[in-house]
């Protein structure tokens, strides 16, 4: 089977590597912290000493990066791999970042003769470690079907978004602001039913039971209620990065986004209250605390305020 590239290894990339190893890919891997790339060597991947060299001209690199900032780097940085891709290389980007930049480096690879597939996914590290995501694809056609076999073996389902890779980047960020908002709205129902007296678990019970029955309510549900934000499945620093880029890509498309704006002031003062390695659910403290309760101290947080 070919070798892919594969760049970023964080909480998602490191599982999603690992299933690629596992399904018969050779991987050749590079990430920042190269520590974070013992365990794939000791399975069988190649350790590349930058980006570029992670890549083969004319083969396939899939990225995994935290942000823009990041992807920019490692694509057209001093060390970026986009001149040794070169014509017929296919870049799997799959990490959440913005559409602009999405469309920029789209053109960068269409100068070069390569090209760029938007995937970004859908469902935590978990889910990336049981092959369970959900991913949004987007990009020329045949390129999409070049990748379509590594995107099977990372998802449990492939939806396409047409031919403009940006497309999935604006169907990542629609995607996450709907998240953020049920755990916003779950935060804020969880502090009203404990002010008013009433067990909040046994409200998040019925109502996940029932009329909102479905996978992440009752994931975020259970967090909140039990107040567990630690370790992290997404970190709240990246929660307030994709908070930001909704209403960036808001603002280009002058799409007005109100709850949007009330969303990104609460990662804003979870990040200022020293929340930022706390998973984004935590998010739903700002609303115990706007309701005067004592929560539970969680590792890694400011302590809360005593009453
Ligand atoms: P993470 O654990 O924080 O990993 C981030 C990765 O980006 C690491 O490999 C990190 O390298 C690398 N990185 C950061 N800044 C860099 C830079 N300037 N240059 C080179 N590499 C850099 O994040 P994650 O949870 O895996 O998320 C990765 C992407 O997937 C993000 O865009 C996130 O929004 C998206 N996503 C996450 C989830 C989730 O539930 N976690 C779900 C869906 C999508 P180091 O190891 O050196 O720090």
């Amino acid at each position: 089977m070919s070798r892919i590239g594969f760049i970023g290894l964080g909480a998602m990339g490191g599982a999603m590597a690992g299933n690629l190893l596992d399904a018969g890919f050779e991987l050749h891997v590079w990430n920042r912290t190269s520590a974070k790339v013992d365990e794939l060597a000791a399975r069988g991947a190649t350790r590349a000493p930058d980006p570029a060299t992670a890549v083969e001209p004319g083969g396939i690199v899939i990225t995994m990066l935290a942000d823009d900032r990041a992807l920019e780097e490692v694509t057209l940085g001093e060390r970026g791999f986009l001149e040794r891709l070169g014509p017929g290389g296919a870049h799997v980007s799959m990490s959440t970042i913005s559409p602009h930049l999405a469309r920029r480096l789209a053109r960068r690879h269409a100068e070069r003769g390569s090209r760029y597939v938007g995937a970004p996914v859908f469902g935590r590290p978990e889910m990336a470690a049981a092959r369970k995501l959900w991913i949004a694809v987007a990009g020329e056609s045949a390129a999409k079907e070049r990748v379509r076999p590594i995107l099977n073996v990372l998802g449990q389902g492939v939806y396409d978004f047409g031919e403009d890779p940006s497309a999935a980047h604006v169907v990542k960020l629609g995607g996450n602001f709907l998240i953020a908002a049920a755990i916003e709205s779950l935060g804020e129902s969880a502090a009203l039913l404990r002010k008013s007296g009433v067990d909040p678990a046994a409200f998040m019970r019925m109502l996940t039971e029932t009329l909102f029955a479905c996978p992440l309510y009752q994931s975020y549900g259970r967090l909140i209620v039990e107040e567990r934000y630690a370790p992290a499945g997404f970190r709240l620093a990246l929660g307030l990065k994709d908070a930001e880029l909704v209403l960036q890509a808001a603002s280009a498309s002058a799409a007005p986004m109100p709850f949007g704006d009330a969303i990104r002031r609460r990662f804003l003062t979870a990040v200022a209250r020293g929340r930022g390695d706390l998973d984004w659910a935590a998010i739903a403290l700002g609303a115990s605390e706007d309701a005067g309760l004592v929560t539970r101290a969680v590792s890694g947080a400011t302590p809360p305020r005593e009453e």
